[in-house]
């Protein structure tokens, strides 16, 4: 797949997980909104009817006490004037009196007439018209039954009159502790809320009175100073809501389940952008590894032009030897002799050398490399990497320093795989060597943290800060590494990394381009005890 393939399937799969996101938020925001409106609504309603069963209250509570008031006047004014005459109308004068905020005090007379009708005569401006005297004993009652009921309709229109006028002057002024029954109150919110709305949510309320102060509260209400989504969470209503705009009592009924209760049709809503989440995390991880099994086949198709060539040249050489061997009209002097085995001898090193390296990698490909585990003196092993390694170094004019400063520097290690992997470390610095400045190496050790150090330090060609990362992946060789026509298959390093892990350490790279390498291996230390 080309490169710009994979760009492309990445470029829509992004549009159209972000286009996916958009929309599910975007529905989610939706239907929160309308479900705190509906439950808004539905608690509107219920408050407000609330209020409405309070008024009812309040009206049946007076138009009782009136009742046995006026029943009482009733009795009073009727018995005296039942011998004089006929219809009469009772007076009372009643004061209301009230405080303004400013302190200032307002005074209302006003008059309350009971008019009560004397039954033997006729009235004047009754309900039902009289059918006239004495047609007969039927029509008589009927008028007799009409005339009972003008009365009782007249009797209750007059306490009706009286109840409201209490209601209008009185009521209002009373403090509403008085007016409400605060239990009362608690059970109309709940059956309200459960029957007018189908709410069964937990709720606190308090009432606050004309002056702001609090007369009420239940436990769970919260403090004054609320957050916004607290006050969200708060619903008020008026009391009486036909009292004087300046003696308005207020409910205010808090629900803290309210964001659950919006949220909880939205329960789908969370495994659904879970889904999303992993979808686009597999997505994303696809695409990088589409994009490393590319790199990866094109380092594998270098390698493999690179092994060609590396295998080829030996092989070819050796075949031209063993030619010069068999032709008849070449002299063999021993000298010529010599010099074809050695070539041979050389080139076969030089193939099984190579063979050995691709080998080493396809080996430690899958499995865990098999290592046999050793108790070893880490600068013992420093020591005896460097004594062979010193005269390749001075053949090409370099020179190696060891500087043994570990104390601690017994390890567990796989003897043959671990110098192996010093060996790597130190043939590279070979390979990238400046030609026209001294080759310096420094092999060091030493102790830190519990753990002992080993580092290999060259005054080479270096290496650029961005392929730092990427020198222990197979395959991998910096660009810039043909220059000196150094060949190789980019395994050498990856090996190191593979076998040092394997023996729980680590290894990295510090390098700095022109001035020179320096790998660092950590590895865990045996506590001798
Ligand atoms: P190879 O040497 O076969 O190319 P390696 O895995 O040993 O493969 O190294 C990978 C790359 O790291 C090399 O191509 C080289 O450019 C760079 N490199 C390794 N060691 C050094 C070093 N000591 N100095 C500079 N560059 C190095």
């Amino acid at each position: 797949m080309k490169k710009s393939t994979i760009w492309l399937l990445a470029g829509i799969m992004i549009i159209a997980f972000i286009g996916l996101l958009f929309l599910q938020v975007k529905y989610i925001q939706i239907t929160m909104d309308s479900r705190d409106e509906q439950f808004e609504q539905s608690v509107k309603r219920s408050l407000y009817q609330v209020s409405r069963n309070l008024e009812f209250d309040q009206t049946l509570q007076y138009i009782e006490e009136d009742i046995i008031e006026s029943e009482k006047q009733y009795t009073q004014y009727n018995r005296p004037q039942q011998s004089s005459s006929k219809s009469s109308v009772s007076r009372r004068r009643e004061r209301w009196t009230s405080t303004n905020p400013d302190g200032s005090e307002l005074t209302i007379d006003y008059d309350i007439s009971t008019e009560s009708i004397d039954s033997t005569e006729e009235p004047q401006h009754g309900v039902f018209i009289s059918p006239g005297h004495g047609i007969n004993t039927i029509s008589k009652t009927s008028y007799e039954l009409q005339q009972a009921f003008s009365k009782r309709y007249l009797h209750e229109k007059a306490l009706q009159d009286e109840v409201i006028l209490k209601i209008m002057y009185r009521a209002s002024t009373k403090p509403i502790e008085e007016r409400v029954d605060f239990r009362k109150l608690n059970s109309y919110i709940r059956s309200e809320l459960l029957n007018n709305a189908g709410l069964s949510v937990p709720y606190s309320f308090q009432v606050v009175n004309q002056n702001n102060r609090v007369v009420y509260s239940t436990p769970g209400y919260p403090k004054e100073n609320y957050t916004k989504k607290k006050e969200k969470a708060v619903y008020t209503q008026i009391l009486f809501p036909n009292d004087p705009p300046a003696r308005l009592n207020y409910l205010r009924v808090y629900f803290p389940t309210k964001g659950e209760y919006v949220f909880s049709e939205l329960s789908f809503a969370i495994p659904s952008m879970i889904f999303t989440i992993i979808l686009l995390l597999t997505f994303t991880f696809t695409i990088i590894t589409l994009f490393r099994q590319k790199r990866l086949s094109e380092m594998k198709n270098d390698f493999i032009n690179n092994m060609t060539h590396e295998l080829k040249t030996p092989v070819s050489t050796i075949s031209l030897a063993a030619q010069m061997l068999k032709d008849a009209s070449i002299t063999k002097s021993p000298d010529v002799f010599k010099h074809v085995t050695g070539v041979i001898n050389d080139e076969t090193k030089r193939l099984s050398f190579q063979v050995e390296k691709v080998l080493q990698m396809s080996l430690f490909d899958k499995q865990r490399a098999t290592l046999k585990m050793k108790e070893k003196d880490a600068n013992d092993l420093v020591v005896s990497v460097a004594n062979t390694h010193d005269l390749k170094v001075q053949k090409y004019g370099g020179h190696l320093d060891i500087d043994l400063q570990a104390e601690e520097s017994t390890v567990r290690i796989d003897e043959m795989h671990f110098t192996n992997v010093l060996f790597n470390l130190l043939d590279n610095a070979l390979k990238y060597r400046k030609e026209d400045v001294p080759l310096r190496l420094v092999m060091k050790t030493w102790n830190d943290s519990g753990r002992l150090f080993i580092s290999i330090e060259d005054n080479g060609v270096g290496i650029r800060k961005e392929y730092v990362k990427k020198i222990f992946e197979r395959f991998y060789r910096i660009p810039t590494g043909n220059v000196h026509d150094v060949k190789g298959f980019g395994l050498g390093l990856a090996y190191v990394y593979k076998i040092v892990n394997d023996h729980k350490g680590t290894i990295r790279a510090e390098s700095e381009l022109g001035k020179g390498t320096k790998f660092i291996i950590s590895l865990p230390l045996i506590t001798q005890n």
